[in-house]
């Protein structure tokens, strides 16, 4: 049998992988559980789908907290610049919303890039074999499992990206079920946990029903020291959006400690406190506190029951203590949602198992890519980015380890 490399798991990191090691002149198969290859990438697509960011570096590789040193490597294997230009190589375009998010342009959809994608690998020869899973290692190979027949079979290819997805969203295929076959071959993983994810609060009936799901535009939130700027979204359970998703690490570590842990609000980031306090000494006449924000400050519903829900009335008694209400409001997280709602995961394969070209140490002529490795980032694009750029380290790794026999 001709010498081929097996990449397992079609999503983003997988198949760009495939892609650049089938550019290089090698035979590629692409193995994959499911029908279809590239579910959750069409997950990320149906939401705002930020393909990557515009943030220049060193800023973009900072987004990967502890692995910064290791993702500014792996960036410059696939940059940001390279894969807007990779989604123009496929016909399609892109542009860079105010955020400097980067959107696929609107006449198109995530489903057609990826359909452009699967062309584009046909024609380079790569093989795509879905129902197809990889059950574990054998002495020298790779167990498979058509899912379709329930026949079991063992591979030999000349090297092998492994691209398994972490642990969320499990009908997209990332079921995580890959953590006993490492294990198995002595490569340890951290466990799992819910990243970019909801926050629960144990609101009270009343505002429950009186509130249902709103937004809250341009607020500021913390935990520890972090902040982060944007839109929270209040829902039944307790908050989502994008300032909440950044702050899951911080949570995640406060809630270890103790449960509540304190998110604060800032319901006016761009005010000083002398700012605000001076617009909340003006006379409130006869108004209510919901009438006297409306038109001191613009905050409306749901505002003032958000207050009356989180403090005791006398905290809205005085223009200095309403204005540091308004700046530091508490609010407790009990929890954070299940890790299969999540947008992506903590946890995954160790570092110290992988050497710098992502290459499992114990199982030489095995790499790994995406979100299957223990890293994490805030949305945004650094997370399609992420994948994207270790698919790419991991297809030099392979390259460079075919050449050097
Ligand atoms: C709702 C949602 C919205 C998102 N929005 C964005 C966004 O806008 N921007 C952004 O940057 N990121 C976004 N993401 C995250 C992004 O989609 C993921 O980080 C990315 O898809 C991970 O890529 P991956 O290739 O590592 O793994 P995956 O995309 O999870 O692919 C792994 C593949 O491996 C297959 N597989 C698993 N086990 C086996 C096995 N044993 N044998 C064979 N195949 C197997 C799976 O079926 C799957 O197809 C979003 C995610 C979600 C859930």
């Amino acid at each position: 049998m001709s010498l081929f490399v097996a990449v397992v798991g079609g999503g983003p990191a997988g198949l760009l992988a495939a892609q650049h090691l089938a550019e290089a002149g090698y035979r590629v198969r692409v193995y994959e559980a499911q029908a279809t290859v590239g579910r959750k990438f069409l997950v990320a697509g149906h939401g705002g789908f930020n393909l990557t960011n515009a943030e220049p570096q060193p800023g973009f590789a900072t987004r990967y907290g502890l692995h910064q040193g290791r993702f500014a490597r792996f960036l410059t294997d696939f940059s940001p610049d390279n894969l807007r230009q990779w989604v123009t190589s496929l016909g399609l375009d892109t542009f860079v919303g105010t955020s400097g998010r980067v959107f696929p342009t609107a006449d198109y959809k995530p489903a057609q890039l990826l359909r452009a994608w699967l062309t584009r690998l046909h024609e380079l020869g790569v093989e795509v074999h879905v129902r197809h899973r990889w059950l574990g290692f054998s002495a020298t190979g790779l167990r498979m499992r058509n899912e379709a027949t329930g026949q079991e079979t063992e591979l030999q290819p000349a090297a092998t990206v492994l691209a398994l997805g972490g642990a969320s969203w499990a009908k997209t295929g990332s079921d995580g079920q890959w953590v006993a076959a490492l294990a198995a071959v002595g490569v340890g993983s951290a466990p799992f946990a819910p990243s970019n994810c909801g926050a629960e609060v144990a609101w009270s009936t009343f505002f429950r029903e009186k509130i249902g799901r709103v937004p809250l535009k341009n607020i500021a939130l913390s935990c520890d020291e972090t902040t982060v700027r944007g839109e929270l979204m209040l829902t039944d359970y307790g908050l989502e959006g994008t300032p909440v998703y950044a702050l899951t690490p911080a949570l995640r570590t406060a809630l270890a400690v103790s449960a509540p842990a304190p998110l604060v609000l800032n319901l006016k980031p761009d005010l000083t406190p002398e700012q605000l306090v001076q617009k909340l000494r003006k006379p409130r006449g006869g108004k209510s506190l919901a009438v006297f924000l409306e038109q001191q400050l613009r905050l409306g519903r749901p505002v003032p029951t958000l207050l009356r829900e989180l403090a005791p009335a006398e905290a809205t008694a005085s223009a200095e203590a309403l204005t540091q209400l308004l700046q530091h409001l508490p609010i407790p997280v009990t929890g954070l949602r299940p890790l299969d709602e999540a947008i992506s995961t903590a946890g995954g394969v160790d570092w110290a198992a992988v050497d710098e070209h992502l290459m499992l140490r114990p199982r030489p002529g095995v790499f790994v890519a995406g979100e299957m490795l223990d890293w994490e980032a805030p949305t945004g694009g650094y997370l399609l980015q992420g994948c994207f750029s270790t698919g790419a380290a991991a297809a030099r790794g392979v390259r460079q380890w075919l050449e050097s026999w």
